[in-house]
């Protein structure tokens, strides 16, 4: 059971089943956020930070890290693999990053959403 009363912030009960989940950080102002530690950080920045704690703490351990089928593994050095900054597929992929997402209205307005 978690004591931490900060993470009340990030919880909400779900409308249709009634259970405690957390809440969709798109619905959540930056004062919350940051209340809760989470900064505008890349999404690289935080998956060395998930590696981190699950290395113990230990830098030399991620390096070394030989569980090659995490879904992290590639990029647990907090950057892209060299192959995917050089090549037409990494040009890609920033690509389809940045391009727009259509958001519904009551989305946008931020109206909480209920898990898919
Ligand atoms: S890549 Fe390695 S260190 Fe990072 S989360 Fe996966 S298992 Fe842990």
């Amino acid at each position: 059971m978690n004591t931490d009363p900060r993470q009340e912030l990030g919880l909400v009960i779900d409308p249709k089943t009634g259970e405690l989940i957390g809440r969709h950080p798109d619905d959540m102002s930056e004062e919350e956020l940051r209340a809760l530690g989470h900064g505008p950080d890349l999404p690289l920045d935080c998956i060395r930070a998930f590696c981190r704690t699950c290395s113990n703490g230990s830098v030399a351990e991620i390096r070394k890290c030989t569980r090659t089928t995490c879904p992290l593994w590639s990029y647990r050095m907090g950057k892209r693999p060299a192959v995917w900054r050089r090549s037409d597929l990494g040009a890609a992929a920033r690509a389809a990053r940045n391009t727009k997402i259509q958001v519904p209205a009551e989305q946008a307005a931020g109206a909480i959403r209920a898990p898919s």
